[in-house]
């Protein structure tokens, strides 16, 4: 019989390993009291007991005995009980997920207080004052959480309170106001719920509990769980801990430390520290912080303290910390500790840093850092002038470059950003409730807070380009406007930049520029710990990657930046980009040709025009394989639009013949579906002359870079291949070019033919196609359209939207592949297609070649290499190296 299960866990019971039972939270409480850290002792309901909650709407029968025991240990520790009236001991409860989710869930703080026992709180502690507000923020917190009562009545309530004795701080309420704001939330509570405040503590306690579970499903945190892909079915632990107090006075505060700065990653601990105040004060931003230096000053026994116990966490995680701490009357608490979140910037520089103090290996750092926050680092910064003078400074919370037009609000950011707009969020401080318009925004703008405040943290953690405490500023939501210190005012719908990593606004849009990260890859070259530890990750990715990473580039300009930025080869030229802008004439003339005479003629012209195309690209790759697709899309795109061409010509007293003509020709070539028509292999089998002229044009390229003593390494690929017959006359009428060239200039040109697997027809049948390819290239962009029966370009404006808010698909599957689907199409092909020509070599160059989740995908298939489009090859080279180490792992865990 399996053991029955345990639904709660004392600190001391658990560990860091018990994360997905615990949440990250109760493992980190756990593991800081296993480690002997001075952490208020409580206990972990567990994820699990939130999954029975959720799912039949009631505890597992078991939880409440589990509960009652922990809480009766953790009374007998504290020596006192909970309410107790005399000397009541209070308890926070709070939610802790798998992964970390800040702010989008439930705490509810001073459990266990009620009418009797705030008189003992009061005596106990020799404050009125504190326990009166204690009391306070109970029924406030408990109010709106558990018992569902709007959270602004109790502000108003508060704010009428200030308004009659004319102050304008919580703080400068005395006992007597708290306590007749306790009287009137009390009342507050029974005429919105029709119930009493509960005062029976375990009831109160219980009621959290479930709050707790509840949240799990509250709007915020299932747009946050979206957004970050985080699942549906984790369900959240809850944690009850026994209450320390930063807000006794000037020897007590609370505060958040970092083991390392989480915004550039420098080494040196990091922080804010408010005296007098509870932890929320901290992370809500309603005060301002100072420095955690300053508590050296302060309080100089338990900053060493704290420095000590950063270390123990740092050198015991090997990994960037963040603490919550409490002084209550000169006593240091730890309350929370995480692995921390940081910015892109910050995740390099602190794995380099850790590698390089031994603490990690190379391998464990590469596995640290990500292509996306790569990509972060490649995006470009401001091009400042020294005449730009900022509009506010504030603190630069986490950095990029963004512009976009200013709203005050959360609902204006998503609508503005719906229709196409970027948009600033510009808030005094942000909430929870603003998170889906931090997710529309490009940048967000507070005026007050800290980098530890909520939009600091929460835009961090999104890659969000995020400016807070910028106090010059007086934004008024009300009004919709902000006014600087000089009284300059901008409206809503201002456009303004946000520089997050200078921490400054400026009016207007200033001019981009490439980030130094990107000259350095494209140069390699450049200096600064960011650049070193960027390029140190790459080349470790190099080193142990099995993929090769090649480029989508269809011109001499980007095979050349392709190739600085690491790309062995070109694994897609689209050569339909060559027939663009003036050659267009030249294509109408091959279309429009009445014989073989007159499209001899067009193509023939073509042929030079292309020949040099494919010299100047070979000539950049010289050495490297360049694979060059032969024409793909249907003819009628080089065509004029019908409707344009009827008008013109209706229009006209003298129409001209060439406009009749081509109208006839686009009426013959329209199609009602031009993605599965006359295109691709089609093409080239329909048009007399065109694969011929192709092919020439490559080969003599080649035979022009051999004379001229280089290294062309030239590849032929045949799209849209549906079935091994039409690969076979093509490829048979590009052996005789090939031939033919080879024969005029005495050259011997064995270049590899091969074809995109794109249809799941050839998928299907792609051991009968190897017969006749010596490479597969997947195009996973029309395999994708094809698998799913769905046209990119229209389902992605229609539809998408809403099938990605039901959750349909996780993601679009035009972006990351759909592994199950599609993916197994190309695992399929692959392995059919080695099983009949084992040296089959295969490759992807649809957009999913520079997506890191297909990535891991791809080297998991077995492909040979990745090609993307230039910008996204360094993100391609750390993935590809990365997906070694995660499968390595996973050969180790089976
Ligand atoms: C593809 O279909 O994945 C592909 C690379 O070809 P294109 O995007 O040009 O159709
Ligand atoms: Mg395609």
């Amino acid at each position: 019989m399996s053991a029955p299960t345990q639904y709660v866990y004392a600190f001391a019971d658990g560990d860091r390993e018990m994360a997905g039972l615990l949440g990250g939270k109760g493992a980190g409480l756990a593991e800081m009291t296993r480690l002997g850290l001075p952490v208020p002792p409580g206990f972990t309901v567990t994820t699990e007991a939130c999954k029975v909650y959720l799912a039949t709407g009631e505890e597992p029968p078991e939880m409440g005995v589990e509960a009652a025991h922990a809480l009766a240990e953790l009374e007998r520790a504290m020596g006192r009980t909970l309410g107790q009236p005399g000397d009541p001991l209070l308890v926070s409860v709070r939610s802790g997920a798998r992964f970390s989710m800040p702010g989008m869930m439930e705490t509810i703080l001073d459990i266990g207080l009620g009418d009797d026992s705030v008189a003992g709180l009061a005596k106990a502690s020799g404050q009125e004052r504190f326990a009166w507000d204690s009391y306070r923020r109970l029924l406030q917190m408990f109010g709106r959480t558990v018992m569902g009562v709007d959270g602004d009545l109790f502000e108003e309530a508060i704010a009428a309170h200030k308004a009659a004795r004319s102050v304008s701080a919580d703080h400068d309420l005395d006992a007597d106001e708290l306590a007749l704001l306790v009287e009137e939330f009390k009342a507050l509570i029974r005429r919105e719920t029709g119930e009493d405040f509960p005062q029976d503590p375990v009831e109160q306690l219980q009621r959290a509990i479930r709050a707790v579970f509840e949240s799990w499903n509250g709007e915020r945190a299932r747009v946050y769980r979206h957004r970050e892909h985080i699942s549906e079915d984790l369900g959240t632990a809850v944690n009850i801990q026994a209450m320390v107090f930063g807000n006794l006075g000037d020897d007590s505060g609370t505060g958040v430390a970092f083991t390392r700065d989480p915004a550039t990653g420098a080494r040196g601990v990091y922080g804010d520290y408010l005296p007098d105040a509870q932890g929320e004060d901290v992370v809500a931003g309603v005060r301002d912080a100072v420095p955690l230096a300053e508590l050296e000053k302060l309080d100089p026994r338990s900053y060493r303290q704290l420095l000590g116990h950063l270390g123990t966490l740092e050198e015991h995680y090997r990994d960037l910390c963040d603490v919550e701490f409490t002084i209550e009357r000169g006593r240091l608490w730890i309350l929370q500790t995480r692995v921390g979140k940081r910015t892109a910037e910050a995740a390099f520089r602190i794995a380099h840093d850790l590698c390089e103090e031994q603490a990690i290996t190379a391998d464990e750092a590469l596995a640290r850092v990500d292509g996306a926050e790569l990509t972060r680092l490649m995006f470009p910064r401001f091009d400042l002038r020294p005449t730009d003078v900022p509009l506010a400074h504030g603190v630069p919370a986490s950095p990029g470059a963004a512009v976009g037009v200013v709203v005050f609000d959360s609902a204006t950011a998503v609508r503005r950003a719906a229709a196409g707009e970027q948009t600033v969020l510009v808030r005094r401080e942000t909430t929870p409730d603003d998170l889906p318009g931090m997710i529309a925004a490009q940048a967000v703008l507070t005026s007050r807070g800290g980098k530890t405040s909520h939009a600091a943290v929460v835009a961090r953690g999104m890659g969000k380009v995020c400016v807070c405490g910028a106090e010059s500023l007086t934004v008024d939501p009300v009004a919709r406007r902000l006014t600087t210190a000089d009284g300059v005012q901008v409206h809503e719908g201002d456009t303004v930049s946000v520089d997050g990593t200078a921490g400054t606004v400026h009016l207007g849009a200033l001019p981009l520029t490439a980030s130094d990260v990107g000259r350095a890859l494209e140069s390699g070259t450049g200096t600064g710990a960011l650049i070193e530890a960027v390029l140190g990750a790459l080349d470790h990715a190099d080193a142990v990657r099995r993929l090769d990473v090649r480029a989508n580039a269809d011109t001499p300009a980007d095979a050349v930046r392709a190739r600085a930025l690491g790309a062995r080869g070109i694994g897609l030229c689209r050569t339909e980009h060559m027939f663009l802008g003036e050659r267009r004439s030249l294509v109408e003339a091959m279309i429009l040709a009445r014989d073989d005479a007159a499209r001899e003629k067009a193509l023939s012209a073509l042929l030079p025009l292309q020949r040099d195309d494919f010299t100047g690209i070979l000539e950049a790759m010289d050495g490297l394989p360049v694979t060059i697709r032969l024409l793909d899309p249907p003819l009628h795109e080089f065509l004029p639009d019908r409707t344009e061409l009827a008008v013109r010509i209706a229009s006209s007293s003298h129409p001209d013949p060439h406009d009749r003509r081509l109208l006839g020709a686009v009426e013959r070539m329209h199609e009602e579906n031009p993605m599965l028509g006359l295109r691709g292999v089609r093409l080239g089998i329909a048009v007399p002359g065109l694969v011929a002229m192709q092919v020439r044009a490559v080969a003599e390229a080649v035979v022009r870079r051999l004379a001229d003593g280089g290294d062309p390494r030239a590849e032929i690929m045949i799209p849209l291949v549906g079935t091994v017959e039409e690969l076979r006359l093509a490829r048979a009428e590009t052996e005789r070019v090939l031939a033919e060239v080879a024969a005029e200039t005495g050259r011997t040109l064995d270049l590899p033919i091969g074809t995109m697997i794109e249809l799941p027809r050839a998928a299907l049948t792609a051991g009968r196609i190897a017969g006749a390819a010596d490479f597969f290239s997947f195009g996973t962009n029309d395999l994708t359209q094809t698998t799913w029966g769905l046209s990119r370009d229209d389902a992605e404006a229609s539809f998408f939207p809403l099938y990605l808010e039901k959750g349909i698909f996780p993601v679009s599957p035009f972006e990351s592949l759909d592994q199950e689907g599609v993916g197994r199409l190309v695992e399929m092909a692959v392995e059919a297609g080695r099983a009949v020509n084992p040296g089959l070599e295969t490759g992807v160059c649809g957009e999913h070649g520079g997506d890191p989740e297909s990535i891991h995908f791809f080297h998991r298939a077995g492909l040979d290499y990745v090609s993307c489009s230039p910008f996204r090859i360094p993100a391609a080279r750390l993935e590809a190296g990365r997906a070694t180490l995660t499968a390595v792992q996973n050969s180790d865990s089976r």
